[in-house]
């Protein structure tokens, strides 16, 4: 019976915003950890923790190193989560550059109160800062022009608007789901080829969309069903003429061979023919190895799926590194509270002992200044939160103080 109510209960097994706050997404042996902390009558003691990454994932770039930097994601999450806990949390910002080894965030309070949060905690952190480290990567990769998230595909629907979100944070210019308008941005996406399959003629269906959708629809026709791109792209140019916007390839891995010259071509025969304004936009299988090369040879906007939402999550870890005042952690982590500082000009971090003076950077000679923002203070928000434009500008604002980004 219970067996049966839980299936009723959870349709798609999903966990809800509720339980997820009441601590129900947890690793068992936190609660056995508690449980046992209660019979040494040692879980109210006044711990440090503090959460880094250990590592970053690769580049698809080869020689696919991995990545000396990552996008911080899910920190709104956690101050939530950990809201109404007699904690005090202090964090970097959502939109963050970060790098392995460095403490993004310290949280002081009994055990009690938050050891058991940690799955949860991690949770938020690892998968959206995967998804906005590797948004920020392709983003970078299209030097700068348009990054679209078409990926949400990829994920469970449950936590789409979550991913999006992360992605935008890292610099995508919008993504393809419409819940996305509840984040301040419009939906991007016009036509998947399942249009011109069923009209069977691709013409009627690039006139019929035209006549369709309102206004503020940009004309994206998708050129790649049934003939070659570049007759496609121009057959769609003759249909739509100057209400044409773009042209989308999406050119399956079968038929790809060198996809930067078919740009070329396309580009080449659209300007001859006084379509200059309509813009290549490409997608399909893109990561930011392709995107580089794709951008160099004219195409203009890029549609990113799987590299983005699929992206491999950040591993941080969580570790207590002082006990009721006395710094003391495992092997492996420096131990004591730490405060974290950081560069104004060149954007180096550097750890220092809770309470030491701003140090002055070793490369640039001006005082850092504090990284981190205290959100929380005994449970309660200290902070607004920021609108997910605004933490984007955060990460792109980083990205081109390092020359990573020009535009
Ligand atoms: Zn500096």
């Amino acid at each position: 019976m219970g067996c049966f109510l839980i299936t009723l209960q959870r349709k798609f097994y999903v966990v809800t915003e509720e339980e997820i706050k009441e601590g129900k997404v947890v690793d068992v042996y936190f609660l056995r950890t508690l449980k046992t902390m209660k019979r040494l009558g040692i879980s109210k003691k006044e711990v440090v923790a503090e959460i880094a990454a250990r590592s970053l994932p690769k580049s698809r770039i080869p020689p696919h190193e991995p990545w000396k930097w990552g996008v911080l994601a899910g920190v709104e999450e956690v101050v939530k989560l950990m809201e109404g806990k007699k904690v005090d949390l202090y964090s970097l910002p959502d939109g963050s550059l970060f790098h392995p080894k460095i403490p993004i965030m310290r949280i002081e309070g009994p055990y009690e109160e938050f050891g058991a949060l940690e799955t949860s905690i991690l949770g938020f952190l690892c998968s959206l800062s995967g998804v906005a480290s590797a948004a920020a990567h392709v983003k970078i990769a299209a030097g700068g022009k348009p990054v679209i998230n078409f990926g949400i595909r990829r994920n469970h629907p449950a936590i789409s608007l979550a991913i999006e979100r992360a992605s935008i944070i890292g610099g995508c210019d919008g993504s393809s789901g419409i819940l996305v308008e509840e984040l301040g941005f419009k939906p991007v996406g016009t036509m998947p080829h399942a249009l011109m399959v069923i009209a069977g003629d691709q013409v009627k269906a690039w006139r019929a969309f035209d006549e369709a959708m309102p206004k503020e629809v940009p004309r994206i026709a998708l050129v790649d069903t049934f003939f070659d791109e570049k007759a496609e792209a121009l057959m769609a140019a003759e249909a739509l003429k100057d209400r044409l916007a773009g042209v989308r390839l999406d050119t399956p891995r079968s038929r790809r061979g060198d996809m930067e010259e078919i740009i070329r071509e396309v580009r080449w025969e659209l300007d001859l023919r006084g379509y200059k304004d309509v813009k290549i936009f490409l997608s399909g299988g893109l990561d930011e190895y392709s995107v580089a090369r794709y951008a160099e040879a004219g195409a203009d906007a890029f549609g990113v799926g799987t590299r983005i939402t699929g992206a491999n999550p950040i591993d941080f870890g969580m570790d207590v590194v002082e006990v009721e005042g006395k710094s003391i952690a495992k092997r492996g982590i420096c131990s004591g509270s730490k405060d974290l500082f950081r560069c104004p000009e060149c954007l180096t971090y550097s750890i220092t002992p809770k309470g030491a003076q701003a140090p002055v950077c070793d490369r640039c000679g001006v005082e850092m200044k504090p990284a981190y923002v205290k959100m929380l203070e005994k449970g309660k928000v200290l902070v607004d939160f920021e609108v997910v434009s605004k933490l984007r500008e955060r990460t792109l604002s980083q990205l081109r103080k390092l020359g990573l980004l020009k535009s």
